[in-house]
């Protein structure tokens, strides 16, 4: 029976945890991520690896990205666009700011962001690093890599598992920072109870296979677990690369303080307070 909107509806509270490592190879972490669980924002760069200063261009990739969606979000429930329009402005500005220095003319980054509400997800990347969705355990990868492995995966010339070892895996077609026009895509996605999301950098999935990968983003334990054991595969794998992973789901029931957000080994890397959201 209709109340007139006078009940008061379900609280859900966004559960999440950001982790970021430098893996057992590497001599700097090039990862650079945001979590901002008041808002929903879920924010990953991944420095691109041959390029001068990826650590600075991941950081400025997510830095841009943020200032814009800071300005661009009042107003407008249109957050596909608003995305994209980040996107757009952060790889002008990093393409300015490579060609200011001598040093940094060659950076660049992936990048893959997503705004949360309760029920919704709208989301952008560019690059390879990815965004999945474990639902009814089953994992689906919603980005799309932008490497040139993937196209050959999709005419047909390499098989999944192929690409998967492939030695030109990190050839991108499509980066923050590498051209004058950025062509990120975008997707919106309607979240159900029980939704799990993982962002995530190569470190991680040129390691660990997405049969595992889902096995570990749906174990029964605290959002920060499920992090720290993502993380912890890549690196018994071999931590080639930096690894760094965002899990977030939305939970109806009440959660502690000390557990609504978590992070852990921090580089470049913000987790602000998290209030609990309102469906
Ligand atoms: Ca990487």
């Amino acid at each position: 029976m209709p109340d007139g909107g006078k009940t008061k509806r379900k609280a859900l509270a966004l559960k999440c945890a950001a982790l970021t490592d430098i893996g057992l190879v590497r001599k700097r972490n090039e990862d650079s991520l945001w979590v901002d669980a008041k808002r929903g924002w879920l924010l990953l760069a991944d420095g691109m690896g041959g390029h001068s200063s990826g650590d600075l261009a991941a950081a400025l990739a997510i830095n841009y990205v943020l200032n814009s969606l800071l300005v661009a979000t009042k107003g407008t429930r249109d957050y596909v666009k608003v995305l994209a329009n980040s996107v757009v402005e952060a790889n002008a500005a990093i393409r300015g700011a490579g060609k200011q220095s001598t040093a940094d003319h060659s950076m660049g980054a992936t990048f893959v962001g997503a705004l949360l509400r309760p029920g919704e997800m709208s989301y952008v990347y560019i690059g390879d690093s990815r965004l999945y969705l474990l639902r009814n355990g089953k994992l689906t990868q919603l980005s799309r890599d932008h490497t040139l492995v993937q196209e050959f995966v999709d005419a047909g010339h390499l098989t999944v598992e192929m690409a998967q070892n492939h030695p030109y895996r990190g050839l991108l077609t499509r980066g923050l920072g590498v051209h004058d026009e950025a062509e990120p895509d975008t997707g919106i996605c309607a979240l159900h109870p029980g939704d799990r999301l993982l962002l995530c950098t190569d470190g991680l999935t040129d390691m660990v296979d997405e049969h595992e990968i889902a096995r570990l983003l749906g174990m029964p334990v605290r959002v920060d677990e499920v992090a720290g054991s993502l993380v912890d595969a890549a690196k018994s794998a071999g931590g080639r690369d930096n690894v760094s992973v965002i899990v977030a789901w939305f939970d109806n029931q009440p959660q502690q303080d000390d557990d609504r957000c978590a992070g852990g080994a921090h580089h470049q890397m913000n987790v602000n307070g998290l209030e609990q959201c309102r469906s």
